[in-house]
């Protein structure tokens, strides 16, 4: 019987094994996952969960029984330390080998450190289930919380704070919040809109040194430029580093992540990699990428799951998309910002709904909108209509907020379609 082996039992992990089942692979199938818990969706640790404290179950990617109808055996706490390629078989910490026809590494990635010495009890990262429950625990009695980094993971945690009533300073090194990913108009836009909350940002701005009290925890820090700050808790959130290791010990290829074609194969043909820790090379398109989110995670999950059911491998070709909540608005964006040398906007960034669109030569590269998920969904499927793409599109319809965009993005689709 063939073996699939699916290392990481995240987001990408979980979905390829559903999909790979959902092809009609009937051969054995094992996740195997570094964590203690049964697999679970990260989004609510920044959001509901610590805010509310939503119990563990609600988390979960799937609910129980998922594992045992589909035949998968997901094993929990149990890292993988090696990938014995000659032989096809990967390495458990406990010495144990399983051999694998089809290997998919989906082993997500790292928060980064800030690299300075003798951090404290108080000082924390935010990636997992643990980390989470901690950091709830360390809030219960904290007052004054500080964020570093203001990209998305600081300023949700920073807005839950704030909203469990806590005084929250958030230190961004750079000049501006939400520096990656997003136009300066949506970055701005969020930053009254926290400030209107009451949290404080300090841009041009970091951690010299941490200030420890008596018993051992975090009272306070030294700011770059010299200023002291209260701090009963600190949340450190300046990235990730994709999770690399096995398969650069393992002689793959790795930069940043774990090189990938299109197809998300690696230099192996019998190893893949999607979600957080791939970077898919397209040296025909002069793409190389690498996303954390859900929704590329979990599509490039769907896909490869076809080539551990034995399909031949297919291109990855999803329209990104991504969804923060802070400060009371929820932030959706569709395609990829950054390539664009126009911007048509809709709406009010400071009050109600809002999108910008981006365009290139006339056509829609990116959406950003503020509260508006109808013009999210509208620009998604615009974003997949490759006529919207090669004929250009109207700008005046895109920044009339009486204009039906869905109606619109329907008809262009069917005009593709013709
Ligand atoms: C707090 C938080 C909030 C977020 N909010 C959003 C959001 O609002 N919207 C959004 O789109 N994205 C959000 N994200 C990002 C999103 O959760 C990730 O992009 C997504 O989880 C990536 O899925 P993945 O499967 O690639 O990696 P992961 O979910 O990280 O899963 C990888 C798993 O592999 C395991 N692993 C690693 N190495 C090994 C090994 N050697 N052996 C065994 N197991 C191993 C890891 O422990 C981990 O459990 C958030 C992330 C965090 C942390």
């Amino acid at each position: 019987m063939e073996t699939v082996v699916i290392v990481g039992a995240g987001q990408a992990g979980i979905q390829a094994a559903a999909s790979a089942r959902e092809h009609g692979y009937d051969g054995r199938l094992v996740v195997l996952g570094g964590e203690p818990h049964a697999p679970y969706q990260r989004p609510p640790l920044s959001k509901e969960h610590l805010r509310d404290g939503v119990e563990d179950q609600r988390l979960a990617l799937r609910p129980p029984r998922f594992y045992t109808d589909a035949a998968v055996d997901v094993r929990t706490g149990v890292p993988v330390t090696a990938i014995d390629r000659t032989v096809g078989e990967v390495v458990l910490a406990d010495g144990e080998r399983v051999p694998y026809d089809r290997l998919l590494l989906a082993t997500g990635a790292s928060p980064r450190e800030l690299g300075i010495p003798a951090s404290p009890s108080g000082v924390m990262t935010l990636r997992h289930l643990g980390d989470a429950s901690r950091l709830r625990s360390l809030a219960a009695d904290a007052v004054h919380v500080v964020v570093v980094g203001a990209g998305f993971l600081g300023l949700e945690v920073a807005s839950t704070m704030r909203a469990l009533g806590k005084q929250v300073t958030v230190l961004e090194a750079g000049d501006r919040v939400l520096g990656r990913g997003v136009s300066s108009t949506v970055a701005n836009a969020l930053e009254r809109a926290h400030a209107r909350d009451g949290v404080r940002i300090r841009l041009n701005d970091s951690v010299r040194a941490w200030q420890t009290r008596g018993d051992g925890r975090v009272g306070g820090l030294v700011t770059t430029d010299g200023r002291s700050l209260h701090a009963d808790l600190v949340v450190v959130a300046v990235g990730v580093r994709p999770n690399v290791s096995l398969a650069e010990c393992a002689g793959l290829p790795t930069s940043d992540g774990i090189i990938v074609g299109p197809d998300l194969l690696t230099s192996d043909p019998c190893v893949a990699a999607a979600g957080d820790c791939a970077r898919v090379i397209d040296v025909a398109a002069h793409v190389t990428m690498r996303l954390e989110s859900v929704q590329n995670a979990a599509d490039q999950g769907r896909v490869i799951g076809a080539w551990l059911a034995g399909a031949p491998a297919r291109r990855y070709a999803a329209v990104p998309w991504f969804w923060s909540e802070q400060a009371g608005r929820r932030l959706t964006i569709a395609g990829l910002v950054g390539a664009a040398d126009e911007i048509v906007t809709r709406g009010d960034p400071d009050a109600g709904p809002f999108t910008a669109f981006h365009l290139r030569d006339g056509n829609l590269v990116a959406a950003e909108s503020i509260d508006a998920p109808a013009d999210h969904m509208a620009a998604r499927r615009l974003l997949s209509s490759s006529s919207a793409r090669a004929d250009g599109i109207d700008r005046e319809l895109l920044a009339d907020p009486n204009v039906n965009l869905r109606a619109y993005a329907t008809r262009r689709a069917e005009e593709t379609v013709r």
